[in-house]
């Protein structure tokens, strides 16, 4: 089969090709595993810090891509919950143990052996995929492949942070940074939560805009104070200065929702800002979100579908996905890209 592989770490604008298209052996399915033939699959950020070596793959070469939609072509002993010929997703997560305290809480995006699709296992950069049957889910009708495959990492996540956020409808949500991941937080949040007002704290006057053509009540700048004090913020940026400036707007017991992999060093020495009394006082909280969990894909899937949310995105050849990563990098084109391999 093809497939691209990770087999060296280097800066993706730097290296003429920085992954290498191989013929690989189609993998072999083992018990509770499922064969899956590829059709889409989402290029995401993790996959330049994984190339980049921000988050890098423990053993190479590794297939990255963790936004798969295919069809089973193979079922493995013991395999119940698919049959050939079902289309079905999957996203960042490709394992867990089972066994753990946080597996057993319904919480494997933090077991210690949560393995990563396409970083700690083969991705979707190939023609064939195998994962055990339980870490994949179904994909609704509603959906074309390339518009679902989008959905498995960014809209997953979005989703688990929405929930972390805790809010009832009616509450207030603040939305700090505005990129792909938070347009898809509020309209969950207009289908959701139809009376909670939603307030958008970004840079960029063009994203403010575009946050109130969706519904916004408000929008402003990243350090403004927002009109009326926030029963939550989710914050998807990069940096420390908007947790910062975002504290200030929470009401007593808001939480403050940190949407990231990882924060930049670059404006680290914002945290000084931190006032007790102004920031944190009156039970105000700071929660990271990792990873996700299976239910996360599946209910967002579902709920994204029945909200009638589907991404705007750009196709690339399987072979055009240096390009794709090249652009992303170089933030081109607005939307989601997607391989297109069958
Ligand atoms: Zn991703
Ligand atoms: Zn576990």
């Amino acid at each position: 089969m093809k497939a691209l592989v990770i087999d060296k770490l280097c800066n993706v604008l730097e290296e003429e090709q920085p992954l290498t298209l191989v013929d690989l052996p189609i993998p072999e399915v083992g018990r509770n595993e499922i064969l899956v033939e590829v059709s889409a699959c989402g290029v995401c950020h993790t996959e330049l810090d994984e190339i980049e070596g921000r988050t890098p793959p423990p053993v190479l070469p590794v297939i990255p891509g963790h936004q798969i939609v295919g069809r089973v072509v193979r079922k493995g002993e013991g395999v119940t919950k698919f049959d050939i010929g079902d289309r079905v997703g999957i996203g960042w997560i490709y394992s867990a143990c089972g066994e753990c305290e946080f597996c057993k809480k319904g919480l494997e995006n933090l077991c210690t052996n949560f393995k990563a699709t396409g970083r700690d296992a083969n991705g979707g950069y190939a023609e064939y995929f195998k994962i055990g049957e339980d870490y994949a889910v179904k994909i609704p009708d509603y959906f074309s492949d390339y518009e679902a495959a989008p959905l498995l990492c960014a809209g997953a996540i979005g989703y688990r942070s929405l929930k972390l956020a805790n809010i009832n409808n009616g509450d207030r949500l603040g939305l700090t940074g505005f990129g792909a991941s938070a347009h898809l937080v509020l309209k969950l949040v207009n289908f959701l939560y139809p009376d909670t007002e939603v307030f958008v704290f970004a840079r960029n006057p063009a994203e403010r805009e575009f946050a109130l053509s969706l519904g916004a009540v408000w929008a402003g700048d990243t350090a403004d104070f927002s009109p009326e004090k926030l029963h939550a913020i989710i914050d998807t940026t990069p940096v420390w200065k908007p947790i910062v400036e975002g504290m200030k707007n929470l009401l007593p017991s808001g939480r403050m929702v940190i949407n990231a992999i990882r924060k930049e060093d670059v404006d680290k020495d914002y945290l000084l800002n931190i006032r007790y009394e102004e920031h944190l006082w009156l039970e105000k909280e700071i929660k990271s979100v990792a990873n996700v969990t299976l239910k996360d894909i599946d209910e967002f899937i579902n709920i994204a579908a029945d909200a009638q949310i589907k991404p705007e995105y750009q196709l690339f050849d399987l072979e055009e996905a240096n390009k794709a990563l090249k652009e992303l990098k170089n933030k081109k084109i607005k939307g989601a890209k997607v391989l297109k391999i069958k």
